[in-house]
């Protein structure tokens, strides 16, 4: 006579609709494109006197490590705010 026991892993799936949090319109900063080390887009500028900061047209330079907003023309990083904190330019 065989004894066959049967374990069976319950998995419980859990739902839950609150913390899905839906952001309508993703955006990154140059900091996010350096910490995940590719090309998040759209890149919000910076620059806090920049005329369209969430224009989509900050396009970062993998040469340089560094976007730059074609709208104001300023590189992320060289930018005097607190965003600048990485300081290892080479
Ligand atoms: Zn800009």
């Amino acid at each position: 006579m065989t004894l066959v026991i049967e374990r069976k892993a319950k998995r419980r799936l859990v739902h839950s609709p609150a913390t899905a949090t839906r952001i309508a319109t993703p955006t990154f900063t140059v900091k996010d494109v350096i910490a995940a080390s590719v090309t998040l887009e759209p890149i919000i500028c910076a620059n806090i006197a920049c005329p369209d900061p969430s224009s989509g047209n900050v396009v970062f330079n993998q040469g340089v490590g560094d976007a730059c907003c074609e709208v104001c023309g300023e590189w992320q990083l060289d930018l005097p705010t607190e965003i600048s904190g990485l300081d290892n330019h080479r």
